[in-house]
């Protein structure tokens, strides 16, 4: 397996230049999945990306734990990007041992970059419509663009109209615009809608079913090594 991707932390990471658009994108990745990929890799043409640092949670405050230990999380990810000169890791929240909140991530992402660095945070549709339960939501965009990605089946509007207000007031049609400051816009993206899931995954393993147009061939070897998502 080459490691020239993959980021041991902040210290190996290169700083980027002014007005490159640093794009991050957190997840559990109990698996990575081609739902993630292949919008991503869109994405990254859609709004002339040169770097996605995968960002992959250690205890996540608002879910049950992941199937897959966080070595396993890693391993999967690694296997994933392989080759892919787009893609980076940063292991910050799975060295941690408590709860790993994004707004805290993205606080010493910002000491470490700087505050002139145009920081874009990639969530799929379904966050956005749960980000208001969030740890200090309202303060993300203090620290960040956020970039969504569509996901099929979830709803277009926001909770409350307090919610889509504060999008609304937020959102910028023009990509060009995440260059132009360094955090506080909202961008919709126009990637392609995939219907994967990794709760869909682990329950095709769980009946035995295999997952083989969902995800990388490489990870879905691992996964069979290691006997995950069997119970
Ligand atoms: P689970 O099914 O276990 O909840 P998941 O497939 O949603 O997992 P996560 O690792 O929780 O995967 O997702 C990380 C990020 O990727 C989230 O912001 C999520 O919205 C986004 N995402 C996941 N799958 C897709 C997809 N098919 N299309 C667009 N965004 C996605």
């Amino acid at each position: 397996m080459s490691t020239s991707a993959i980021s041991l932390g902040s210290q190996d990471q290169t700083p980027p230049q002014p007005h490159e658009l640093l794009a991050l994108f957190g997840g559990t990745f109990d698996p990575i999945h081609y739902g993630h990929l292949r919008p991503v890799e869109q994405l990254a043409n859609e709004i002339h990306l040169d770097k996605v640092v995968l960002i992959p949670n250690n205890v996540p405050p608002h879910r049950p734990q992941p199937e897959a230990s966080s070595a396993q999380r890693l391993a999967m990810l690694q296997l994933a990007i392989e080759g892919n000169p787009l893609f980076s890791i940063d292991q910050r929240e799975l060295r941690r041992d408590t709860p790993s909140y994004t707004i805290e991530t993205l606080e010493t992402l910002r000491k470490e970059y700087g505050h002139a660095v145009p920081l874009a945070f990639i969530i799929g549709q379904d966050s956005l419509l749960s980000l208001h339960k969030w740890h200090r939501w309202e303060a993300l965009l203090n620290f960040c663009h956020l970039v969504v990605m569509g996901r099929p089946g979830y709803a277009q509007e926001l909770e409350t109209p307090a919610l889509q207000r504060w999008l609304d007031a937020h959102k910028v049609d023009d990509a060009g615009l995440l260059r132009q400051q360094p955090q506080g816009f909202i961008y919709l993206a126009n990637t392609p809608l995939l219907d994967i899931s990794a709760t869909q995954i682990r329950q095709r393993r769980h009946a035995g079913d295999d997952c083989a147009n969902f995800l990388p061939s490489s990870v879905e070897r691992y996964i069979e090594s290691q006997g995950l998502y069997r119970r």
